[in-house]
């Protein structure tokens, strides 16, 4: 699968094509500027604004496409990428599509401990993981490889157990299992290939990267104004949970001030009632596009 070194010039970047994944990766690549349109009917994707291409792959195909150079990027979930034992390097983890791989076995049933589980049948897609998962700890399973529906495989008396990916736990309870314990914590990563870029495309790449940052930071930030008595401003400062002071802007009435600032989301509700309490009014929240810091 090798690629000759000048066969694209463009940056190419491997996404799932439909999946769980699929829109908040695209979410992202607008939220950092690259344009495309589409990308539902074809497999490859030239974006209008940037030398960059998209491939749409099945998820599992991403981490060796990555790997092997034919494609220089990779949104993926960290359990495709080290399933596959990929050799690639992981430039961020994305925080969405999170989940995580764990052991299931029948609710009540005898398997508890790691130790039960010498000799049993494990059903899995992710036999890489699961093997070395017990293996480590010097316990013998069997597994069975199965690509969907793994929960089902207890009640037919294919395994005793499972090793799947879960995310609220649903669909186990629903089946009548109960989650043992977790063998990876999973989320969305992206990933470059180890082989050499060009320099045109490692520019490309640093570039996004301090894109995709700006992103994240804004995902997790709001823009807050209030209106404030001038003597207020200090005290309200003060307990404004921000980085930087913030920008206070006079009004027509001249003893009111704005406040203007950018907060941490989840401390927002933590503060607003302390700020009305210090004598701010007029409080509105405002979500961020990006920031560069
Ligand atoms: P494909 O056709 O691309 O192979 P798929 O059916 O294997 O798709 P999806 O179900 O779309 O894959 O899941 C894609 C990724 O979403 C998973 O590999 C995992 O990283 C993540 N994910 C998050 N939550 C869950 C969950 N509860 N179950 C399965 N995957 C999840
Ligand atoms: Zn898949």
């Amino acid at each position: 699968m090798n690629r000759t070194k000048d066969s694209s010039t463009s940056l190419r970047i491997a996404i799932q094509k439909s999946g769980r994944l699929t829109d908040k990766t695209i979410d992202l690549l607008h939220g950092i500027g690259v344009e495309f349109d589409n990308y539902k009917r074809n497999l490859m994707v030239k974006t209008r604004n940037f030398d960059v291409e998209l491939l749409l792959l099945r998820d599992d195909d991403i981490p060796e496409y990555v790997q092997d150079g034919i494609c220089d990027l990779g949104f993926v979930g960290a359990n495709e990428v080290f399933e596959k034992d990929a050799d690639v390097t992981v430039l961020r983890g994305l925080n969405y599509g999170n989940c995580r791989l764990s052991i299931a076995a029948p609710k009540d049933g005898t398997l508890q401990d790691a130790s039960d589980f010498e000799g049993k049948t494990i059903a899995t897609s992710y036999p890489y993981l699961t093997n070395k998962f017990f293996q480590d700890q010097g316990i013998n399973i069997n597994i069975v490889e199965i690509s969907g529906a793994v929960e089902i495989t207890p009640q037919l008396e294919v395994a005793d157990a499972i090793s799947d990916l879960v995310s609220t736990g649903g669909t186990l309870r629903a089946n009548g299992l109960q989650e043992l314990f977790t063998i990876l914590e999973s989320e969305t990563k992206l990933i470059q290939t180890n082989k050499e870029l060009s320099p045109g495309k490692q520019q490309l790449v640093e570039k996004f990267l301090v894109r995709i940052d700006g992103y994240q930071q804004a995902k997790k930030s709001r823009y807050i104004m209030m209106n404030a008595p001038l003597e207020k401003v200090d005290s309200i400062s003060k307990i404004i949970p921000s980085m930087k002071s913030p920008t206070i802007v006079s009004l027509a009435e001249s003893d009111m001030v704005a406040i203007q600032t950018v907060i941490p989301i989840n401390k927002f509700w933590e503060v607003m009632e302390e700020l009305k309490e210090a004598g701010a009014s007029d409080i509105v929240m405002l979500p961020i596009e990006s920031m560069i810091l």
